[in-house]
């Protein structure tokens, strides 16, 4: 099959591939790019089987860099159109550490904070929260 009719693009949360895009399926609706054009992209915010699994277990911790990134990387959207499909996208250190509902809770005092964490299923951490916890360790369910 000619590459440029597919494309691996990557799970938001991991970086891992994620799913196969083929051109016949998406047409050119894909924000108007050709589907070349999301290989190794990240397209949308659903987690690839691998995540949605971890997500089950816990809630994932996806640590960041703050210093490094962009100032405006969780200004919310400005209108309707922006919105749509817009992802957040801060520095990343690659640190992803995924912990259970109760470690949640024993982390975090904020119970606004604990509530989003548990709906939401995965949050961004500065990397240094990591450090300090000592649970920078990769993809473990603690
Ligand atoms: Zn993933």
């Amino acid at each position: 099959m000619d590459n440029n009719f597919v494309a691996l693009t990557r799970c938001y949360y991991c970086g891992e591939p994620n799913e196969i895009v083929i051109d016949r399926y998406l047409g050119h609706s894909h924000h108007g790019k050709g589907v070349s054009e999301l290989q190794d992209k990240v397209i949308d915010m659903r987690p690839c089987n691998k995540c949605e699994e971890l997500m089950k277990q816990g809630v994932m911790l996806i640590g960041i860099i703050p210093s490094m990134c962009d100032p405006n990387w969780s200004a919310p959207p400005k209108d309707k159109k922006q919105a749509e499909g817009w992802m957040p996208n801060p520095y990343r250190s690659g640190d992803v550490v995924v912990l259970k509902d109760d470690a949640i809770r024993r982390l975090i005092n904020d119970p606004g904070m604990v509530n989003y964490a548990l709906e939401k299923r995965w949050i961004f951490i500065d990397k240094e929260v990591l450090n300090m916890l000592g649970i920078n360790t990769k993809k473990e369910v603690a």
